[in-house]
């Protein structure tokens, strides 16, 4: 499953409220947006929570993980999930801790994390949700934020469609993110060459000092292909695309034979802007370049083995993730926003419960 293991020992769910669980505060997708994210297309309400019934128990949401994903939900274009419809509360994953409990087998004080809704509170029979486990010595928001859906992401698109070899350069775009910035250092642990390219000086900085990468490319003020001809003179062996677009393109054409490409997501295009892309072209074949999709999920059964392995660079000091934590639920929908415009700087979390 995905998030197996134990849940987290109870500590904090003293602190919840009680008097205030009669409402929620929710967030309602009221209008599907047709170019980026606008001011009523979620509306943010308070709506009074039902009682519970037998088979079902209540959570308290201490995160919500804000995701590019959560543009796409918004829309109705073909997805690898139904869009939320108008009028239902936003889907989004959440972490949260059990307050009260009429099911069988879930207790007060267990942390449950995955597909929720945005709220501060909800009554669930437990579908979309697994316990979350707990990683000794790693707190909750990073368990939450950084291993639990954008670490796997990294790690089982790194490792099993970009297979990095010592000495091979790796390019990552959107590399001070929260998928990127595990990219990047899971590629230096295989001895990869790492280039990170990220939207401006302080996150170029934040990658080549912190994290160590090789190189950054500052894509807003320098011109990419240009960097990549410096940087990496004989060609790129894995492009990570994150992005899509011009950035892609660029990259793209610097391929070398048998390179690989795990395309895990193209936000430059999620607020339908028309993007240049490649083509599959003489580039591709004559290269001989596996570009390969992959959405997460699929990997649900091996999230042990990733959740693992993170655990312990995290914990042996090899790998570093930074959180962007902003708290309350009513500040989510602007802050989404920010993940089209690179005002989010790693895994973006609304903290709707201090834990
Ligand atoms: P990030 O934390 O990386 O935030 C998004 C970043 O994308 C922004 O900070 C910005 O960084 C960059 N960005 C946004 N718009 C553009 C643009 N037009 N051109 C260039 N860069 C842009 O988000 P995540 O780590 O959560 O997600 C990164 C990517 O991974 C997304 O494409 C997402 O859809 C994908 N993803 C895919 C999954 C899968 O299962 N396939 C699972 C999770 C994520 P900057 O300031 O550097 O421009």
């Amino acid at each position: 499953m995905i998030l197996a293991g134990e849940g987290l020992k109870s500590g904090g769910a003293g602190l919840i409220d009680n008097a205030a669980m009669t409402n929620r505060n929710i967030w309602r997708l009221n209008a599907r947006p047709t170019d980026h994210i606008r001011d009523g297309d979620l509306i943010y309400t308070t709506e009074t929570v039902p009682s519970l019934a037998e088979g079902q128990f209540r959570l308290q949401t201490l995160y919500l993980s804000l995701d590019p994903t959560n543009r796409t939900w918004m829309g109705d274009q073909e997805n690898y999930m139904p869009p939320v419809e108008i009028g239902a509360v936003m889907r989004g994953v959440v972490a949260g801790r059990v307050v009260e409990s009429r099911k069988e087998g879930v207790h007060p004080g267990a942390t449950y994390a995955w597909i929720g809704e945005w709220a501060d509170s909800t009554v669930t029979d437990g579908g979309g949700l697994q316990q979350l486990p707990e990683l000794p010595g790693i707190d909750l928001a990073t368990t939450f934020g950084a291993l639990s859906l954008v670490g796997p992401t990294a790690y089982f698109g790194l490792l099993d469609i970009g297979k990095p070899q010592p000495g091979e350069t790796l390019v990552v775009s959107a590399a001070a993110g929260g998928v990127g910035q595990i990219v990047g250092q899971i590629g230096k642990i295989k001895g990869c060459r790492v280039i990170g390219i990220a939207g401006g000086k302080a996150k170029c900085d934040f990658i080549k000092n912190e994290l160590r990468f090789d190189a950054a490319i500052d894509y807003k003020s320098e011109d990419v292909g240009d960097a990549l001809d410096r940087l990496a003179p004989k060609g790129v062996d894995i492009n990570f695309e994150q992005v899509g677009g011009t950035i892609m393109k660029a990259v793209m054409a610097r391929m070398r034979r048998f390179g690989r490409v795990p395309v895990c997501g193209l936000i430059s295009g999620y607020n339908g802007e028309v993007v240049e892309a490649p083509t599959i072209g003489t580039t591709m074949f004559i290269r001989r370049l596996l570009v390969e999709g992959f959405i997460v999920t699929d990997y649900a059964p091996r999230f042990e083995e990733a959740h693992r392995e993170l655990a312990g660079w995290l914990l042996a000091g090899t790998l570093k993730t930074r959180l962007d934590i902003r708290p309350g639920l009513e500040n989510a929908c602007d802050a989404l926003k920010d993940l089209f415009t690179g005002d989010n700087f790693g895994k973006l979390l609304i903290e709707v419960t201090k834990p």
